[in-house]
């Protein structure tokens, strides 16, 4: 697929998703986020020479939300390698994100590390023999070296308001240290996973940053080869909560969403791809924003079952 190909099917794209007019509704349970207008979308490709294509608001920073787990466990399996797999699971939960259902059954011990209960135990991991601070520090050094930007940051405003409402992420957390499946305080780890959700990018920074995913030759290395395959695998099953098949099927690629709207989605060896539009369908995933994907994988051929 050439870039000559790729960017006039890009542009046609924003266009057709914008007079389709089919956008879901934005997250509401984080007061930050209510305000925001549903009616937006923006998508940027990276190419393997590292040419970044994009249509519609592809420089418009969103909040990265659930997104950020795919960088926390790239750098907790960078530091601890498999032994994350000891507190959390490798299997689809077919269970909303934030769900605690499971954890009763299971013992505290969450099913993938992207429902937030896994999520937060691997936050939790990355806080060992470190402040919050210097976890978070390191959360945004690596997504800043993965994107090479360094004006990547978090946005505080959107944390607090998250904290203070946090209360499900709250239980969730509290739960895990029964089970002693959380070393740290809840609301030290808590504190710490608010903050990377906050993290601010555009589709252009995001899809920069998921060059190491696509092993692209234009990507700085962040982790091993056999630990992107891993992280792909668990993207594709577990990526989209209880809508992961649904994209897998409709898609045919690993990917990750988060409530703010965005969506990381992988093309091994092909194209790094970010799209972003805030409305939400019913899994708490971007609802003009799978379609978009949708229509990209079927007019590029991009898929892991394609050979
Ligand atoms: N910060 C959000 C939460 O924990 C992330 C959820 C998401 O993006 O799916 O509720």
């Amino acid at each position: 697929m050439t870039a000559d190909e790729l960017q006039p099917f890009l542009t046609g794209l924003a266009q057709r998703v914008m007079r389709e007019d089919d956008w879901g509704t934005q997250a509401d349970y984080i007061p930050d986020l209510a305000g925001i207008d549903p009616v937006q979308f923006a998508i940027s490709v990276v190419l393997p020479d590292g040419q970044v294509l994009s249509a519609g608001a592809s420089e418009q920073p969103f909040s990265i939300q659930s997104i950020s787990k795919i960088f926390t466990l790239s750098i907790a399996l960078g530091r601890i390698g498999d032994s994350i797999w000891a507190r959390v699971g490798r299997e689809p939960s077919g269970d909303a994100f934030n769900s605690i259902v499971l954890l009763e059954n299971e013992q505290g011990h969450p099913r993938n590390p992207f429902i937030n209960a896994g999520a937060i135990v691997t936050t939790d991991a990355l806080l060992a023999g470190r402040a919050p601070r210097e976890a978070l520090s390191e959360i945004l050094q690596f997504i800043r070296m993965a994107a090479g930007d360094e004006s990547i940051h978090i946005n505080r405003h959107v944390a607090r308001s998250e904290k203070a409402t946090g209360h499900r992420n709250m239980a969730l957390a509290h739960y895990l240290r029964s089970f002693d499946n959380l070393t740290h305080e809840p609301d030290l780890t808590l504190g710490t996973y608010f903050h990377q959700c906050s993290i601010e990018m555009s589709t252009r920074q995001l899809a920069l940053a998921g060059r190491y995913l696509a092993a692209l030759p234009c990507s700085p290395r962040m982790i091993s080869d056999a630990k992107v395959r891993r992280l792909n695998a668990l993207m594709l099953t577990c990526g989209q909560y209880d809508g992961s098949g649904e994209f897998a099927f409709r898609v045919g690629l690993p990917s990750k969403s988060g409530v703010g709207g965005g969506l990381l989605i992988v093309a091994p060896g092909k194209a790094s791809i970010a799209i972003w539009s805030p409305g939400l369908n019913e899994h708490g995933n971007s609802q003009a924003g799978t379609r978009a994907a949708a229509h990209l994988s079927d007019f590029t051929g991009w898929s892991v079952f394609r050979p």
